[in-house]
């Protein structure tokens, strides 16, 4: 079913995330993707529009976990100017990777919501565990040919998502909670740790 590629929010950049809107659905912790998400892919530093966005982020009281599939090398040193805890090698969008990263910041998954660029790691990993899933677009488009192949049918699903999004969204909300919370049983069941 194609609902599990849906993110439930989707925005421009991670500037034009509503915060607040965030914090009235519940979410206390927010698990970030870096690439192409808080930095154009391959850089290897945060740069001052992440650094900022995340000074703010803890500002407001969320709590801030990186998800990366990345290099442990590549994680530390891209964490080392905005300290938050991090993953690195998350194998996402394995499930565990997404719990896991929920219990290091003492959450429960619903509480958390996922922001990252990719439906095929990002959001479908976050919608498997019940998490609120924020996708942004991408900010560089020069990406390795395996991620744009990928991107040919993430156009597709955001295609379909956004094209009558008033009427799915109230159509399948109910539908769509219950399939999460199920989903989530069945993760947990494979999670130990
Ligand atoms: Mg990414």
């Amino acid at each position: 079913m194609i609902e599990k590629y849906y993110p439930d929010l989707y925005y421009d950049s991670i500037r034009h995330i509503d915060l607040e809107n965030l914090k009235n659905r519940g979410i206390q912790g927010l698990i970030l993707d870096i690439d192409n998400t808080l930095v154009p892919m391959h850089a290897k530093d945060a740069d001052e529009n992440a650094i900022s966005w995340i000074a703010e982020l803890k500002n407001k009281g969320f709590k801030v976990c990186i998800l990366s599939n990345a290099s442990e090398k590549r994680v530390i040193r891209f964490n080392k100017d905005i300290s938050v805890t991090a993953i690195h090698r998350a194998y996402k969008p394995s499930g565990k990777a997404f719990l896991n990263a929920a219990k290091v910041m003492g959450l429960e998954p619903e509480k958390v919501a996922v922001i990252g660029d990719q439906v095929f790691t990002d959001i479908i990993g976050g919608n498997k565990v019940n998490m609120l899933t924020v996708l942004v677009k991408p900010i560089d488009e020069k990406e390795i040919l395996f991620v744009r192949f990928k991107r040919i049918f993430e156009k597709l699903i955001i295609k379909s998502f956004t094209e009558n999004v008033e009427d799915k969204i109230n159509k399948r909300l109910d539908k769509r909670i219950e399939w999460k919370k199920n989903s989530l049983e069945l993760e947990k069941s494979r999670f130990k740790g």
